[in-house]
């Protein structure tokens, strides 16, 4: 080991220290209740982020510990931790669903990480809780696994995501379709405030704890609110700008998030609950990821007129304090704006323009109506392009092979060539530019149903082989450029649901 090796810690970590009262605890009583988790029994570690473990300065060593287990599956809780779960609402596929809540994820307390960013440490699938209506208050390591790698892996493609620490399970057995075995994966933001926590107090009447909660929410996260006459209305207008940005991002690498009910919405724009999401493969803009949302509410081309659904059902909930339906409407005006400024923006660097030009809307758009009648592969596909070369055909093979309609996409690139010559673009650099925005890996159905498969027989080191290239997407990687791969024949069939 040379001697500028990074060294990681392994001071043992301190239990008692670690986790302090949740800042969430310091809203009225009935925001939350306080409860214990029950333990998962006899559990084990099936995933682990290192990168997540060493920001909370953990060494990945501490995992070893049967306490730090037994701390993060619910049977060891410090005098510190003031385990909770929190009480929201929500708009379930457009209809209002009444009181939901954390039905099966406890906040243990709050985390300061390596940057001196305050983080809440939740327990997902940690049992029941007053919330949990006929839910059993258990996760399934398949569906845990899945929200530990999207978790980690959107963070790597830069999208605002809650964060994922590790998953464990345990031999316990729960009936799903079929009995699965139950895991607790333990996931960290700064809040996990939904837009459901605002429609409750409105839709319950209560206007004085929707105050407390706009007023703890701006004190915390929006500070800069309260610089401005109508701080309600600038809170609404923040969080409309930060879903217009998720939404565009989320387009921008093909991700669906498959349950977008206002209590699956943050209030800070992060992508949280994850769920049947899926990414695009083959494209089509009608694509469906959620087995369960038969109508496609929630299909890749609706997830941002779902986002400005769903925000104006923020806004309803906030008209009380912003004061007029004007005002309120007022907040919510410019999320078309924001979504396309920022959609042009990420597009402009998916096709490595580095400029706007007139002709890059048509262009642009053309593009996409060849992936869509080619049904090619959406992250292939850029990725491919991020290689073409600025001046001859060259290198267009690997992308042709994309595409049935092969004398289109040739016509296509011609007119891509022309504008690509419209700026100095240099090749290498274009190409450069092009692969640290177009992904060459994704959490592919198939990749996840492999490292799931193997853990369900015990076997871990799938999900840790997985998390490690998927920690680094823009990378070539080329010892792992079968994870690349357009899916096998068998999972075109899977099916992923609500059911989790
Ligand atoms: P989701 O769409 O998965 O975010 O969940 C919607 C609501 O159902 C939330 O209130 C969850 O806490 C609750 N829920 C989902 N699964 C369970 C479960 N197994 N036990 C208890 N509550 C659950
Ligand atoms: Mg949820």
């Amino acid at each position: 080991m040379s001697a500028t090796t990074p060294l990681i810690s392994d001071d043992a970590l301190d239990i008692d220290t670690f986790l302090k009262t949740s800042r969430f605890a310091a809203l009225p009583p009935a925001f939350y209740t306080y409860l214990q988790p029950t333990p998962l029994p006899s559990p084990y570690l099936v995933g682990l982020s290192v990168a997540q473990a060493e920001a909370l300065h953990i060494s990945p060593m501490q995992f070893d510990r049967s306490d730090v287990i037994g701390l993060l599956t619910g049977s060891l809780v410090p005098a510190t931790a003031s385990p909770l779960a929190s009480v929201y609402s929500g708009h379930q596929f457009g209809v209002w669903a009444g009181q939901l809540g954390d039905g099966r994820a406890i906040l243990l307390g709050d985390a300061i990480d390596k940057n001196q960013q305050r983080l809440e440490v939740q327990l997902k699938g940690a049992g029941p809780t007053p919330y949990s209506r006929s839910g059993d208050g258990r996760a399934i390591l398949r569906s845990s696994i899945r929200e530990f790698l999207c978790s980690e892996a959107m963070h790597a493609l830069g999208i605002p995501t809650s964060r994922a620490l590790c998953v464990t399970g345990s031999d316990h057995y729960v009936f799903r379709e079929a009995p699965e075995t139950t895991a607790v994966v333990t996931r960290l933001a700064p809040s996990f405030i939904r837009f459901g926590s605002f429609e409750h107090w409105y839709y319950n009447r209560r206007h004085e704890d929707l105050k407390t909660l706009a007023d703890f929410v701006i004190e915390h996260y929006y500070p800069e609110c309260n610089d401005t006459d109508n701080p309600y209305q600038q809170l609404l207008a923040a969080i409309s700008l930060r879903t217009a940005e998720l939404m565009a991002q989320w387009q921008s690498v093909g991700f669906m998030h498959g349950v977008m009910n206002t209590d699956n919405m943050s209030i800070l724009g992060l992508t949280i609950d994850y769920g049947p999401f899926g990414f695009m493969e083959a494209f089509d803009e009608n694509h469906i990821c959620n087995h369960t949302d038969q109508q496609g509410r929630y299909s890749y081309r609706n997830q941002p007129s779902v986002g400005n659904w769903n925000l104006h059902a923020l806004g309803q909930a906030l008209l009380p304090l912003i004061g007029s339906v004007e005002d309120t409407q007022a907040a919510l005006a410019n999320y078309a704006k924001s979504f396309t400024t920022k959609w042009a923006e990420l597009i402009r660097k998916k096709f490595g323009f580095i400029t706007p030009h007139e002709t890059d809307k048509a262009l642009t758009d053309d593009f996409f109506t060849l992936l869509q009648n080619n049904h090619a592969d959406f992250t292939l596909s850029f990725r491919a392009l991020s290689a073409v070369d600025n001046h001859s055909t060259t290198n267009d093979n690997a992308l042709l092979d994309l595409f049935i309609d092969r004398e289109a996409l040739k016509a296509w690139l011609e007119r891509y060539r022309e504008r690509l010559n419209l700026e100095s673009s240099d090749a290498s650099d274009r190409h450069a530019r092009m692969r640290a925005t177009n992904p060459k890996y994704i959490l592919r159905n198939y990749l996840a149903q492999n490292a799931i498969e193997k853990a369900q027989n015990k076997d871990f080191s799938e999900i840790a082989k997985l998390l490690a290239i998927l920690e680094k997407p823009f990378d070539e990687q080329p010892e792992h450029e079968a994870y690349a791969a357009l899916p096998p024949d068998w999972a075109k069939h899977l099916e992923v649901s609500c059911s989790s």
